[in-house]
């Protein structure tokens, strides 16, 4: 008889474990709180406008090309490849840097302010793809069993890089460049992993090998949902089943193994082995209530930044601004390195900006534009309290304007803003922290939650809180190291 497996979330992580597991004769069911697929990489359809409601590009294609042949599958969406990556603008300048990946035309653009920065930055890039070569597939790719076995595999990175390990990113940048434009762009990378390049570990400079060399970044055609539609195509012809607005708040144990998961109506859900894609630190608080995850514990672990976000139909179209652009301000040193704890300014001198329509026209309406808004701000725990939402969005739709040179607030049609409290409810994130635990030495590798359960035998975990960490191929690797334990203990 086929084992039954239930997940909890149907995130990506989650839907790549349950593809695999069905792949590999599980029968799967999928329970998610909320009325669709997809976690924080979700859709919203308003007015007439698709956006994408949280990643808007990703890195390590392969990575979800290797997982589509172990499913014996084609990939179920196309990538786009983004070059330039995406561009920069300082307030009060109208100059706008793109960031090519051939270094010389990149360099280019710098020679103003850094004559140099072509050997700099190859320089740079060197010792990045040395980091990257010498740790990705010893530390990120692969389950730990114990502190030790971490240990064993963190003595085989090659010592040279040692001193790395005391620089932030924002030092080891510095080490490099001279010029606040090179220094703010390049370090820019470190606010994909959540916090800022003043609290990211210079190890993590590998990202910068990672978007100019080793593979770039991506785009999905139709936009990044389309990932999403098409795994859940595939799931369906394996009739995986989806229970949605079922909310696992409770659990059955006997002899170290869950019987049963309760919903909020209720419900008991039985299988053989449970899959929690929810995060997994505040599913260990929040259902399995152990004390290792207590409210006091959880709050003493460092999580990652939150966001508000916010989503513009435009009656207009905006040939003047790129795909993927960032607008930065003229204090990011000062801003940056307490953006976590300051909830007092509405000077936002950080946003992103994607507009989706502009290679995907049916997104939109004709003559119109969908944008989408990113910005880092403190979460919960440092900013409860969000009633100022609506002028913070005004003051960054001001500034935007200014910059494109259009007054886009007269432009709007529809309008949606999640500050942290909606990135909280919605998809269960601890406090809004948009990536969940952060990746600092102490909470990455074994020191992460485990993706087996350390008191069920039949209870796993699989997403960013669980290894290896945040972002979509991340998802997508944990999703392979989760399905290694599953099979593992099935035999
Ligand atoms: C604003 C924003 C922008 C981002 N941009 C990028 C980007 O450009 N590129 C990139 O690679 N990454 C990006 N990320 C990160 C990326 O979205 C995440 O790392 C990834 O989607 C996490 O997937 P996951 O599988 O861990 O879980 P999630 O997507 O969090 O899914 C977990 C699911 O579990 C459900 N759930 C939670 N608790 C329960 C429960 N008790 N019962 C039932 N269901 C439950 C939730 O509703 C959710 O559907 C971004 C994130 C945010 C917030």
């Amino acid at each position: 008889m086929k084992e039954k497996v239930i997940i909890v979330g149907a995130g990506l992580g989650g839907l790549a474990t349950g593809l695999r597991l069905a792949k590999e004769g599980y029968e799967v069911e999928f329970l998610e709180k909320n009325d669709k697929a997809g976690g924080r990489l979700n859709q919203i359809k308003k007015d007439g406008f698709t956006f994408d409601t949280g990643p808007s590009f990703f890195s390590m294609s392969y990575i979800f090309k290797e997982f589509a042949e172990k499913c014996g599958l084609r990939l179920p969406f196309e990538f786009i490849e983004l070059d330039p990556l995406y561009s920069v603008n300082f307030s009060g300048e109208d100059k706008t840097y793109f960031l090519y990946k051939d270094i010389h035309k990149l360099a280019k653009q710098f020679q103003d302010v850094e004559p140099d920065f072509e050997q700099k930055m190859e320089k740079y890039l060197q010792k990045s793809a040395q980091l990257f070569n010498d740790t990705v597939d010893i530390v990120i790719k692969r389950n730990f069993d114990s502190y030790l076995d971490y240990f064993l595999a963190l003595i085989k990175v090659n010592p040279v890089h040692l001193p790395i390990l005391f620089k932030t990113f924002w030092e080891h940048v510095n080490d490099y460049f001279t010029s606040k434009e090179a220094r703010e762009i390049i370090s820019l990378v470190a606010f994909f992993l959540g916090r800022t390049p003043f609290d990211t570990m210079g190890i993590y400079s590998l990202l910068s090998h990672v978007e100019f060399r080793h593979d770039g970044y991506y785009n999905v055609k139709g936009g990044m949902y389309k990932i999403v539609e098409g795994m859940l195509e595939e799931l369906s012809k394996l009739d995986v089943k989806f229970h949605y607005e079922t909310e696992i708040v409770d659990y059955h144990a006997e002899n170290q193994q869950i019987v049963s998961l309760k919903d909020a109506q209720g419900n008991f859900w039985k299988a053989n082995k449970f899959v929690i894609n929810a995060d997994a630190a505040l599913f260990r608080s929040e259902v399995m209530k152990y004390k290792k995850f207590s409210e006091e514990k959880l709050d003493k672990m460092e999580w990652t930044m939150g966001y508000l976000t916010f989503y513009l139909g435009l009656k207009c179209k905006l040939p003047q601004v790129n795909h993927h652009n960032y607008f930065l301000g003229s204090n990011y040193e000062q801003y940056a390195s307490n953006i976590l704890q300051n909830p007092s300014t509405l000077e936002k001198p950080y946003y992103y900006v994607n507009v989706v329509s502009k290679y995907n026209p049916e997104c939109a309406p004709e003559g119109c534009e969908s944008l989408f808004f990113v910005c880092p701000v403190p979460n919960l725990k440092y900013k409860a309290d969000w009633s100022d939402r609506d002028k913070i969005v005004n003051s960054i739709i001001d500034d935007f304007s200014q910059r494109i040179k259009k007054d886009i607030s007269t432009e709007i049609i529809s309008k949606t803003i999640f500050t942290p409290q909606e990135w909280q409810d919605k998809f269960s994130l601890y406090r809004g922290s948009g990536l969940g635990l952060s990746h600092k030495f102490t909470q990455i590798g074994a020191f992460r939650p485990k993706n087996h359960d350390e008191k069920h035998d039949n209870l796993f975990y699989v997403g960013a809180s669980t290894i290896p960490g945040a972002g979509l191929p991340m998802a997508v690797i944990s999703a392979e190291l989760v399905v290694e334990r599953i099979l593992a203990n099935s035999r």
